[in-house]
């Protein structure tokens, strides 16, 4: 049975790092976060592809337990595509092509079992898709997460607004909140975000961890201490759906349980970002993550 519904993008991916080059990979912010979420939960994914997406990809979300039922094959569509590069510097990825294709037109249909579900992840999309779906739902969900990025807050900022306004943890990365609040402080965004009903807003700052704010309580994770990073891509999107999945999971979401659940979407995303595209996703167990997340409680204890 569904327990976590994630809407986002899929995606064929051309990315390129200064380790290595793919094309036409399977990538997008709801592949990410449901793979990622399937450690520890149940996913249901509401998204779309075009005729052109490879089978091999779907059975392979389908192997880590991803259900796709809300997933739209759309007849002679095609694939959201996106390419992007990264320099030396792996925090932040160029975006080379952004192409929406089947995405530009889509009208999400939830299956009705979907709709009913308490815990809602927004992946990064366009945001009126993201209000659209959350609107869709039987009943308010018990927790909705969301994430965005550059693109969305450039070419639809007041949506991106209403999307932080209508969810209960707002995700993104610090560049992003300092462009949709205008400022040069993370702190002051976090305010921004906080006020504008989210309960907790996580700022995530690439491979240096990420900070987690509410009203009354701050909590900085640092970043994994890797040494060879092969690909960020979808790092932030796997933090997410581990997190929500985590949530779904422990069904607690107290200060301390929130920190915990940032520890383990560390964890997960540092995997990620050892392979292209999904695969080291795909290659992690729990008990890899747990030795992770180990990791981090020893080397935060001062
Ligand atoms: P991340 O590295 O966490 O920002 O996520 C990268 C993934 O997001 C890639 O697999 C892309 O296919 C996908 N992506 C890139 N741009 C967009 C966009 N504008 N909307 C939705 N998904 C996107």
């Amino acid at each position: 049975m569904v327990d976590v519904v994630v809407i986002g993008s899929l995606a064929l991916d051309d990315v390129s790092t200064p380790f290595g080059t793919v094309k036409g990979a399977l990538g997008g912010s709801a592949t990410y976060a449901s793979i990622a979420c399937s450690l520890f939960s149940s996913p249901g994914v509401v998204g779309v592809v075009g005729s052109d997406f490879p089978q091999k990809y779907i059975d392979q979300m389908k192997s880590k337990g991803v259900d796709l039922r809300g997933l739209e094959i759309e007849k002679g569509g095609k694939t959201f595509r996106w390419s992007g590069e990264y320099g030396l510097d792996l925090n932040s990825a160029k975006t080379l092509k952004t192409e929406l294709n089947v995405f530009e037109k889509f009208d999400p249909k939830i299956p009705s079992d979907y709709a009913g579900v308490d815990f809602l992840f927004l992946g990064n999309i366009d945001p009126s898709l993201q209000l659209d779906v959350l609107s869709k739902m039987k009943k308010r969900p018990k927790l909705v997460v969301a994430d965005t990025m550059n693109l969305w807050i450039e070419k639809k900022r007041e949506e991106v607004l209403e999307v932080v306004e209508q969810v209960d943890v707002a995700l993104m990365n610090d560049a992003e909140a300092r462009e949709l609040f205008r400022t040069s402080s993370i702190v002051k965004a976090a305010r921004e975000i906080l006020k504008r009903d989210s309960e907790v807003a996580i700022i995530k700052k690439g491979e240096h961890g990420c900070v987690l704010f509410t009203d009354s309580s701050y909590f900085a994770c640092p970043g994994y201490p890797l040494e060879n990073v092969k690909d960020p891509t979808g790092a932030g999107d796997s933090f997410g759906g581990s997190l929500i999945g985590y949530l779904a999971k422990t069904q607690d979401f107290s200060f301390g349980n929130m920190k915990k659940g940032i520890v383990y979407a560390s964890s997960v995303a540092s995997f990620n970002a050892e392979g292209f595209s999904v695969q080291r996703l795909c290659e992690i167990n729990m008990r890899d993550v747990t030795k992770r997340y180990g990791e981090f409680s020893e080397f935060v204890k001062f």
